[in-house]
């Protein structure tokens, strides 16, 4: 279970050891104080196995085998699978984690595990939580029923990710970006990709495996990243300049409607197939009512994740764009280290050659602006033009 983590030794260290006492814990035995602890905060950058390294330790918690996470016996199975009565995953759809969806989820983890273990709450997107939310999250982790235990998932431990209260009562496992030839390697050993592959895979998605399977694998994955590395060069004056940015946003609104458009169906039928049963006898009305309400409720619901959707397919598009950037400006420094985008190296060594590492640094500056942007709610085109002005004029 822990060995899915690539690169990532002295965290699955801590938590091996954790689920160890969690285990003598459940026998009746005598274990230190501070052991194991109640709530946990993972951090790490995306690709690190932030939501991995919280399933491992969940389902560790839920072994059989003493706690080892061995990935065969029943609790392990039921946990990956997320079938485990006992193991609750909270992955938001949308923008935000709201309170409602919290206060049911804080009563029902004080119920005591059904399966005589733990009851375990993954909060994968605990940087989504409203501030009300969070507050209903923190009385539950102040005071901890004795056999509950919260799995947070954070970008990092900043107060805009993370409540500063809910943080100190948290034990921190602190995820890193996997060095590529780590993640080349789990490539090649678990997925019997081509070794060239497997190393251009991880080199290109910065250390997230997942990325790089992706990469490996799909094609359009592929030419939407070829994409984003032709936009430094297409910048060749102010109208270019909102031509790409509108190209860029639309293929991200493109991408992230591709991703939604089936699950959104799929509710949508289920939710007609549920409200048609209701007939046109007394009642019927006041029903038509309501279900003009539930409609508009999924509708809201969908909307939310659309935009979700979106701005992580433009989020995505930044990584790589940043990582050019950084590219160039590694390779004017010279600096032993290498490059992101090992495919378009003539073209980041043109620009290094062209551009002076101060004007490097404010574009690969910029692309970080504009994520941050996005993050704070600014108009994606808006973010973007102001981007790509900033990349043009250097
Ligand atoms: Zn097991």
């Amino acid at each position: 279970m822990f060995s899915d983590l690539v690169g990532q030794d002295e965290p699955v260290e801590t938590l091996r050891r954790a689920a160890g006492a969690a285990a003598r814990v459940v026998a009746g035995e005598p274990v230190a104080s501070g052991a194991m602890t109640h709530a946990w905060i993972f951090t790490g950058p995306p690709g690190a196995g932030r939501s991995l390294a919280a399933r491992a330790f969940a389902a560790a918690l839920q072994c059989e085998r003493g706690g080892s996470g061995c990935g065969e016996c029943h609790g392990c199975h039921t946990v990956l699978g997320k079938t485990h009565a006992d193991v609750r995953f909270v992955v938001p759809e949308g923008l935000s984690i709201g309170v409602g969806e919290m206060r049911a989820l804080v009563l029902r983890a004080a119920s005591a595990p059904s399966g005589g273990r733990w009851q375990v709450v993954v909060i994968e997107d605990a940087d989504r939580l409203t501030e009300a939310a969070g507050n209903a999250l923190l009385k539950a982790i102040e005071e901890p029923p004795p056999r509950t235990v919260f799995l947070l998932c954070t970008p990092s431990t900043h107060p805009d990710d993370i409540s500063v209260t809910i943080r100190s009562r948290c034990r921190l496992v602190a995820l890193r970006q996997p060095p590529a030839d780590a993640v080349a390697a789990a490539l090649v050993a678990r997925d019997a990709m081509p070794s060239d592959t497997a190393a251009w895979a991880a080199a290109a998605a910065q250390g997230d495996i997942t990325r790089a399977r992706l990469l490996a694998a799909d094609s359009e994955a592929r030419s939407r990243r070829e994409a984003v590395l032709a936009v430094p060069k297409r910048l060749t004056g102010v109208g270019a300049c909102f031509d790409v940015a509108a190209t860029l946003v639309a293929a991200a609104k493109a991408e992230a409607a591709a991703s939604v458009a089936e699950p959104d169906a799929a509710e949508r039928s289920a939710l007609e197939q549920a409200l048609g049963a209701g007939g046109t006898g007394r009642g019927a009305a006041g029903a038509m009512r309501g279900a003009a309400g539930q409609i508009k409720d999924l509708e809201k619901r969908q909307k939310s994740r659309a935009t979700r959707a979106q701005r992580d397919a433009l989020d995505r598009a930044l990584v790589d764009l940043a990582g050019f950037y950084r590219d160039v400006l590694i390779t004017a420094l010279r600096a032993p280290v290498a490059v992101v985008h090992g495919d378009v190296a003539a073209q980041s060594q043109a620009a290094a050659g062209k551009w002076t590492p101060e004007s490097t640094l404010r574009r690969l500056e910029a692309v970080l602006a504009c994520r941050e942007s996005i993050n704070q709610n600014v108009k994606p085109e808006i973010a973007v033009e102001a981007m790509m002005l900033s990349l043009w004029r250097g």
